[in-house]
């Protein structure tokens, strides 16, 4: 047989290699010493995977644009986002992702329906000033 670690030939039924000394009955020397999934420090709980987005800059953009009730409930939850996560309630935390970025989605979507609306509003009143001009004119 041949060394597992280091490829010598070995006498067989050997347990260790008479080159190298590696253990010939592990299952496996490569996965020795992973990498352990410790948390802990502060730091690293910042980029555990699995944190939920709060929309915070989304809530914000809402609240500044137009819909302040909208984004202001948006900010709300955001916050409980990181407050949640950071207490553990990993549920918790996602449930007011979710709501967060519900609210601001709403908002969003009536900011851009009023602004709409405005623009509407400002071109049919531009129409109808041409209109007007174009009636005096005949
Ligand atoms: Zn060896």
């Amino acid at each position: 047989m041949f060394c597992r670690n280091c490829g010598a030939e070995i006498p067989d039924g050997s347990k260790f290699c008479t080159s190298c000394g590696s253990s010939q009955t592990a299952p496996s020397p490569a996965v020795q010493g992973g990498a352990p999934l410790s948390g802990g420090s502060g730091y690293q709980s910042s980029a555990r995977p699995g944190r939920p987005s709060n929309y915070l800059v989304l809530s914000i953009i809402v609240t500044v644009c137009c819909c302040l009730p909208f984004g202001i409930a948006g900010i709300v939850y955001a916050s409980k986002v990181d407050s949640s996560w950071n207490a553990g309630r990993v549920d918790e935390a996602w449930e007011n992702s979710r709501k967060a970025r519900n609210w601001s989605l709403w908002g969003l979507g009536l900011s851009v329906a009023l602004w709409i609306i405005y623009v509407i509003l400002i071109a049919a009143g531009v129409a109808v000033g041409w209109w007007d001009t174009g009636l005096y004119a005949i």
